[in-house]
């Protein structure tokens, strides 16, 4: 498979690369080169599949000169040996695509855990990876217990401090061994900062092996691809040209595996990015001005993010598919809407997190009739237990991959957001 810099195009790796590097020259992600494209027939066949054979064969389509078809599906037996994404229905015309069965309770398990065994299967035994990642929230837990006891592979995770729930915190700062943990005194695009930081410097990513986890590298977002296939095979095929996809966006990775899904021939009819106040996105596309601006902490905290790092690959999607970024409807809801909703989801038996409320609200407000709409479940409502049992008033029974880890020590270090002191803890736990 090739990719190339979308900053940089002359600068061309294979997948393999891509995935170790994370990110090019000038910090430019990499994009395929050559986007594989289903025929109906094709996709029937696709649909046919159980989700471990349709995913090794999706991602095959990329990556099967670097890798054979049995040792792609044996990666992807164990990266998603986990519970598969199942659609709830809510209302009459609107299901959840819950993906937050897995261990982590996130959808970020997918990404996470095919990352972390295409890494382990092409990694030198005998040589260090570092892993350094930036979270919000969830990609820290996922990206920690899919790298947990791997031999030679140390995993670094930054996260905003007091700015990730108690519950977040606790999968992935009490698990020790190879992973650290650091909360640093900022915002997560501090912390994001901190990690493009340590990927400019030469000397240090070579000593430690420096390789990234954050939705910015390639894997995780060919994996997510797969499950928008799981999604169209579970719905009747006689909806099948009105499905109409929301998601709660932070980095817009999601997005981004749901227009790669839709550019292989998968007929999604349109994709909602619903936003929380960090509104970047949707007010670039009412007045077309980038206008970050300072992060702002709310209640759907895996999506404060108001510079979203997958941004310009959504828009060389566009640009190469010709496809008309108007068609994109961006919405942003605020704290206040985003508790009404989940009132409001209760009220009709389901009970959500705010994450997949925002997506859901956007989703109401602009479904049509005859359309079968679909919000993503990106998180565990109990991974945010204390927001939910506040506004719902009730009381939320943790599942166990929680539950037995309430008492466990927190590990994490605190350290200001000076990239200096990181380093020196870089090179000082190697
Ligand atoms: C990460 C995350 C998001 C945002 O996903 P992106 O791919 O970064 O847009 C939404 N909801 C939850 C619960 C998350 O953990």
């Amino acid at each position: 498979m090739k990719l190339y810099n979308l900053k940089d195009n002359n600068e061309e790796v294979n997948f393999l690369s891509a995935i170790k590097y994370g990110l090019g020259k000038k910090q430019g992600l990499f994009f395929p080169k050559y986007l594989p494209k289903f025929n109906t027939k094709a996709l029937e066949n696709l649909i046919k599949m159980n989700f471990i054979d349709r995913s090794t064969h999706i991602l095959s389509h990329f990556i099967s000169d670097e890798i054979s078809l049995k040792d792609l599906k044996k990666q992807i037996k164990i990266a998603f040996s986990f519970t598969k994404p199942i659609i709830v229905p809510v209302t009459k015309n609107i299901s959840c695509l819950e993906l937050f069965h897995g261990p982590t309770l996130a959808f970020k398990d997918f990404g996470a855990r095919f990352m972390a065994q295409m890494l382990s299967y092409w990694k030198n035994k005998n040589s260090i990876m570092t892993i350094l990642t930036a979270t919000s929230g969830d990609t820290g837990a996922a990206v920690a217990h899919a790298f947990y006891r791997m031999n030679n592979i140390r995993v670094v995770i930054l996260y905003p401090k007091g700015r990730v729930s108690k519950l977040q915190e606790i999968l992935f700062c009490t698990l020790g061994k190879n992973i650290h943990t650091i909360a640093i005194d900022g915002s997560f695009d501090d912390c994001q900062y901190l990690v493009k930081q340590s990927f400019n410097d030469k000397k240090l990513k070579k000593k430690i092996g420096l390789n990234s986890a954050n939705s910015i590298n390639i894997s995780r977002l060919l994996a997510q691809i797969c499950y928008y296939f799981e999604a169209f095979s579970l719905i009747p095929s006689k909806y099948h040209n009105d499905i109409v996809i929301s998601i709660p966006c932070g980095n817009f990775g999601n997005l981004t595996a749901g227009l790669i899904a839709k550019s292989l021939g998968l007929p999604i009819k349109s994709f909602i990015a619903a936003t929380n106040s960090n509104d970047t996105v949707p007010r670039f596309l009412k007045n077309g001005k980038w206008k970050p601006k300072s992060t702002i902490s709310t209640i759907s905290n895996a999506m404060d993010i108001s510079q979203p790092n997958n941004w310009p690959r959504v828009e060389e999607l566009f640009k190469r598919k010709k496809w008309d970024l108007n068609d994109l409807k961006s919405e942003s809801v605020s704290d206040t809407e985003t508790i009404q909703t989940i009132r409001e989801l209760y009220k009709i038996g389901y009970t959500s997190e705010p994450h997949a409320a925002i997506a859901y609200k956007v989703l109401k407000k602009h479904i049509q009739k005859t359309d079968f709409g679909l919000f993503l479940g990106t998180a565990h409502p109990s991974k945010f237990q204390n927001t939910v049992e506040k506004i719902l008033s009730i009381k939320l029974k943790l599942p166990n991959s929680l539950q037995s880890r309430v008492d466990l020590k927190n590990f994490s270090h605190n350290m200001k957001p000076d990239f200096l002191k990181l380093k020196k803890f870089l090179l000082k736990n190697i």
